[in-house]
Parts: structure tokens; C-alpha cells; sequence
């Protein structure tokens, strides 16, 4: 299949969510409302994941879908990902910058120039809170830590493909400790997720991968990614088969977190981290592809494992 034919059969599947109700357009590639029935697909998912992944003691930590600056700036996400970054602004002028903003808006033309940075930014992947928060803890305990988090993200990556949208959800489980513990851990999920995802009577394929880091030196960072097998994903078929999409991803940062953040083990040395993600658009995504958008005409074995 071409690129052509790809963002055609994109395009033809968004048009099918929407028209079943399951996708509720707003107007903006990659910004949609969701029927109930996704919804509820989406909290079947999710407690799927906690009956996997529950067992193991992660400390539950919820945010909301935006970070402190000051980590976002501390994170080196603008060195890597500019692209993808939102950031929030709001008003910060005086009465005059405000009759020249509702003039210009009158107007049609350009109304943000008064526009300044608030001390936010949009949470581009569920597991950055949690870096700045453990390294204020200080040093890790013994066996150190397994946290558990699920929040909106947001990248500015707008597009016809209905499994990307710029504000999405991500469930994480995210193992901080020695690069034992840690590699350790991607191993468990590695294997955990494939038979997760089996359940689910779903087409799957786990492989390595890589982040888009942005600009020439990126691709040097993307290829080191790959040949160090850093990134790996599980692939379902959405909208292609040649081209089957991530809906989850096994991440070793090594010791970058640890690094930035001053993240220390027992031990005293610096900690390796790793995070593995859950799409829960995607994987809903998924299973309506596979199973039809009428979950009480899915699979006997598949609505036992959502629904009990
Ligand atoms: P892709 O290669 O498709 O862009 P990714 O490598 O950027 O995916 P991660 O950064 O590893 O994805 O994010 C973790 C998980 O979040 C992914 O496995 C996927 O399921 C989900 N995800 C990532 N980007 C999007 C998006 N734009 N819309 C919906 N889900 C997404
Ligand atoms: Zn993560
Ligand atoms: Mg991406």
C-alpha cells in the first residue's frame, strides 16, 4: 500500500468512527469526543491492566494532564521533541493589549501577541511527573520503586489517522532502580504484554522501535535508539496492515532520567528507569477494528476478559 492509499483507508476509517458515534468529531484533526460505549471499552481496558499489573505493589500516582515548567524544562523534551510540545499561554497584558487583542480577533487577524507562558505545559507522555517526583524524595529504597500512572497527553502531531490524536490517554507502570532491576522489568512486560494482548483475540506483533527526534541529529539519536533495542512496541493493524500501529511500548531510558533529575539508587549510584504505556485510544481502537463497533456481538472469550 502507498502513502496515498494509507491516508485514504485513514480518512475512511475516521469516517466510519464518527458515523457509528464512537468518534465525535470537534472540527480539529486529532481532537475528538467519545461515545459511551468507547468509554467504556477504554475502563474495561484500563482494569484489564490493573489485574495484570496490579499484583506487583506500584505506588498509584494520578496528575493531571499538565507539568511544571520547570520539570518540562528540566526533562531536555524541547532538545528532542519541539514539534510535539504544547505549551499553555495566557493574556498577560495590560487594558490597552486587551482592546488590541478584541480588536485583532474582530478583525480575524493574529489576536496572540500578548500572549505569555504560565508556568504549565502539557504532559507529553504520562510517566514525566514522576521523575521530579521521586528525586525529591531522595536516594531509592533497597528494591527501589514501581509507580503507577494514567494521564491525558497531549503532542501536537494533528492528523487524518483516527489512532492519533493529539490529546490522548496513557496508562504507565514505571520501574526506577539499578539497570538490573529495571531491565528486569521491560523483560516482564515484554512477555506480559504479548499474552495481555492475546486475551484480547487481536493480531499482534512485537518489534523494535524508535521516537521521532526532531532534526538531523535526531536521526542519529533515533538510530543509536534502535541499535541499542531501547524502544520496543506492540503493533496492532488499524488502518494497515503494512503499517500496524502502537498501542504499546516498552521504554529503557537508562540512566537519562537519572541522570537529569539526580535519581540515586541505595547504593549511590545513578538510577536506570523504564516505562512501559498503554494507548487506551488506540487499544480501543483496536478491538473495534477487529471485533466490530458492537462490543455485545464481540468474541465470547473477549467479552469474558473485559467484562467477566
Ligand atoms: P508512534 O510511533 O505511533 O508515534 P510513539 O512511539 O510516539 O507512537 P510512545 O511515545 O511510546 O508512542 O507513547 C506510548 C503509547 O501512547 C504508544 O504506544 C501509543 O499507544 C500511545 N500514543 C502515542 N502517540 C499517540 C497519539 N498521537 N494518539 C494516540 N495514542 C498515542
Ligand atoms: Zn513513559
Ligand atoms: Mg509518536
Amino acid at each position: 500500500m502507498n502513502m496515498v492509499d494509507i491516508t485514504a483507508a485513514q480518512a475512511a476509517y475516521r469516517d466510519e468512527l464518527v458515523e457509528a458515534g464512537l468518534l465525535i468529531p470537534t472540527g480539529v484533526d486529532g481532537l475528538y469526543g467519545r461515545s459511551g460505549v468507547f468509554e467504556d471499552v477504554v475502563e474495561r481496558f484500563d482494569a484489564l491492566v490493573t489485574r495484570w499489573g496490579g499484583q506487583d505493589g506500584a505506588e498509584v500516582m494520578r496528575f493531571p494532564p499538565a507539568l511544571n515548567r520547570q520539570y518540562f524544562e528540566e526533562s531536555e523534551y524541547l532538545k528532542s521533541f519541539p514539534h510535539l510540545a504544547g505549551t499553555i499561554h495566557s493574556f498577560g497584558g495590560d487594558e490597552k493589549a486587551h482592546r488590541t487583542l478584541l480588536r485583532r480577533l474582530e478583525e480575524g487577524q493574529d489576536w496572540t501577541e500578548d500572549q505569555v507562558a504560565t508556568d504549565v505545559v502539557m504532559t507529553p507522555a504520562a510517566c514525566y511527573p514522576v521523575y521530579p517526583t521521586i528525586a525529591r524524595r531522595g536516594p531509592l529504597p533497597g528494591e527501589g520503586k514501581l509507580i503507577d500512572v494514567f494521564s491525558y497527553c497531549f503532542r501536537h502531531e494533528p492528523s487524518i489517522d483516527p489512532a492519533r490524536m493529539q490529546l490522548f490517554r496513557m496508562r504507565e507502570y514505571i520501574r526506577i532502580g539499578t539497570p538490573d532491576q529495571v531491565v528486569e522489568f521491560r523483560e516482564l512486560w515484554l512477555e506480559r504484554g504479548r499474552e495481555m494482548m492475546g486475551t484480547l483475540d487481536v493480531p499482534l506483533d512485537v518489534d523494535v522501535a524508535n521516537d521521532p527526534f526532531f532534526g538531523r541529529a535526531g536521526a542519529m539519536l533515533s538510530n543509536s535508539q534502535r541499535e541499542q533495542k531501547l524502544k520496543f512496541e506492540l503493533l496492532i493493524p488499524i488502518t494497515s496492515t503494512e503499517k500496524p500501529t502502537a498501542c504499546l511500548s516498552f521504554n529503557y531510558h537508562q540512566d537519562h532520567f537519572g541522570h537529569l533529575w539526580d535519581i540515586h539508587t541505595a547504593d549511590g549510584g545513578v538510577a536506570h528507569t523504564a516505562c512501559v504505556g498503554f494507548g487506551m485510544e488506540r487499544v480501543a481502537l483496536a478491538l473495534f477494528r477487529h471485533h466490530g463497533f458492537d462490543t455485545a456481538q464481540w468474541p465470547a472469550s473477549v467479552r469474558k476478559v473485559l467484562w467477566g
